[in-house]
């Protein structure tokens, strides 16, 4: 047998490992994640997923109005915003963005360094606001905070680091107040604002998503990491010892990148990758799905592709064992190759892992492996959102029955054309045609910033 042989067997060792739930273990993995739910809502400590109590209880109605800022601390970007609200008849009169990318050494240094980077580009962005934003005369800026990582909440406005993730290892941040950070961070730049709100980013693509569809009840991020959030019952929250809140709703971050199962299809490069990782043995559910991971397991299964079947050639690429060398939107982009040889694959494994003189069976079985990879994420994403539905009653609804959004916000989901699809077929499939037409799934672009603004506007001092 040629070497190129032994490597298509590998390919199909692996789409058989990664496909094997099929629709009945996704079914599982849903039920599982519904059972893992009722459990963190239980109690502290009873579940891999966290249950989050976020004191969001009511989500935005279109009435809010005003200038209200936001910050998004994502994994791979942070962006400002800033939003004039007009209420009911105006919605969002203006809107004003800038993206920022986290310098790498920021990531592994201290909380300060990092704060205070976060806190000098937002000085320079409240520098530049035009006159077409009004705050009114006396008044103090107010700042709705997303944060996209696990955090206690003991407030709307204040809570505690639970642990770094996302490759993020910030030793002295675990434990501290973020809002207090913040703030401190905040005021030695001179910018005076208040933070009236701390969010997740799914809390935030909630509130966003909700702004423009009243039928959201759902929100799921797909970008660097993964997780999720919806309205639940807060009768259905036993370890809720607080005040019942008035709507009677209660918005939980689940946290479910955490989330894990005997009949998740991990594979010996997952195990790999997670022993590796900067969090092993932790968020194993993420490390299947999320943009930050897919490109590695990849580069895991071609670097054993390329040692033991010599795909490509005699040796084996040297770049090929840099960790995180090829990242998603690099496997994105050969996966939706659509020239007849490929001409994509060749410049990206050029380009990117200086691998030349790949024959077109080569760079097939590399689309291949984009392929498997990419489809069980999406598979397991959409089994997760199926688990969620099913916790809600939402999962069963026919026809004439109050549809369900489902609102989705990251780069993997907007820009990974393979992965939405197949997530969104997949959940069709486990929902089941009459329940499926009642579900709608939708990109909630930047949700997470502007519902974290929309927050702030109906937390604000003022109001
Ligand atoms: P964050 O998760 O940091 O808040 P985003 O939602 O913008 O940021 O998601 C960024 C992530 O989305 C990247 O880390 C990458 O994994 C993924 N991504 C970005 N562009 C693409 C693309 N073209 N194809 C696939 N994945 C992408
Ligand atoms: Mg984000």
């Amino acid at each position: 047998r040629s070497g190129g042989w032994r490597a298509e067997e590998m390919a199909r060792e692996l789409e058989e490992r990664c496909a094997a739930p099929g629709m009945e273990g996704l079914r599982r993995i849903a039920g599982e994640m519904s059972a893992e739910m009722a459990a963190g809502l239980a109690e502290d400590g009873e579940s891999k997923v966290k249950m989050l109590v976020t004191f969001v209880d009511n989500l935005p109605a279109g009435s809010e109005k005003g200038l209200f800022y936001a910050l998004d601390l994502g994994g791979t970007n942070f962006r400002v915003l800033r939003l004039q609200l007009g209420g009911k008849e105006r919605h969002i009169v203006k809107q004003e963005s800038r993206e920022v990318s986290i310098p790498p050494h920021l990531m592994v240094g201290t909380s300060a360094e990092l704060f205070g980077f976060i806190a000098s580009e937002l000085a320079r962005f409240v520098d530049s606001e035009g006159g077409d934003f009004r705050l009114p005369e006396g008044r103090q800026r107010e700042l709705g905070f997303t944060f996209s990582f696990p955090v206690r909440q003991f407030s709307i406005a204040s809570g505690i680091l639970i642990k770094w993730t996302k490759g993020f290892s910030i030793e002295d941040g675990v434990g501290e107040d973020v809002v207090a950070e913040l703030t401190k961070a905040m005021e030695k730049q001179g910018v005076d604002m208040r933070v009236a709100v701390l969010v997740n980013d799914t809390v935030g693509t909630l509130a966003g998503g909700r702004y423009h569809d009243e039928d959201v009840a759902v929100a799921v991020i797909l970008g660097t990491g993964t997780n999720a959030a919806y309205v639940e019952k807060a009768h259905a929250i036993p370890k809720w010892n607080g005040l019942y809140p008035k709507s009677g709703n209660m918005v939980i971050n689940m946290e479910w990148g955490n989330f894990w199962s005997s009949d998740l299809p991990i594979t010996e490069y997952d195990q790999e990758l997670d022993a590796e990782s900067l969090n092993p043995g932790e968020q194993i559910f993420e490390k299947l799905i999320s943009g930050m991971y897919l490109g590695e397991i990849v580069r895991r299964v071609l670097l054993k592709m390329a040692k033991e079947a010599a795909l490509f050639g005699d040796t084996v690429p040297a770049k090929l064992k840099t960790p995180f060398i090829l990242r998603t939107p690099d496997i994105s982009a050969m996966h939706h190759d659509t020239t007849p040889d490929l001409k994509i694959v060749e410049k990206k494994l050029k380009e990117n892992l200086e691998i030349t003189n790949t024959s077109v069976k080569t760079r097939k079985l590399v689309v291949k492996v984009c392929d498997i990879i990419a489809k069980r994420a999406a598979r397991l994403a959409a089994a997760g959102i199926a688990g969620i539905l099913k916790k809600q009653g939402r999962d069963t609804r026919g026809d004439g029955e109050k549809r369900t959004a489902v609102a989705i916000d990251g780069g993997l989901f907007e820009h990974y054309k393979e992965f939405r699809e197949c997530l969104k077929s997949t959940l069709e499939e486990l929902l089941g045609e009459a329940a499926s037409r009642s579900v709608v799934v939708k990109l909630a672009n930047d949700g997470s910033g502007i519902g974290a603004a929309l927050l702030a506007a109906s937390h604000s001092q003022y109001n």
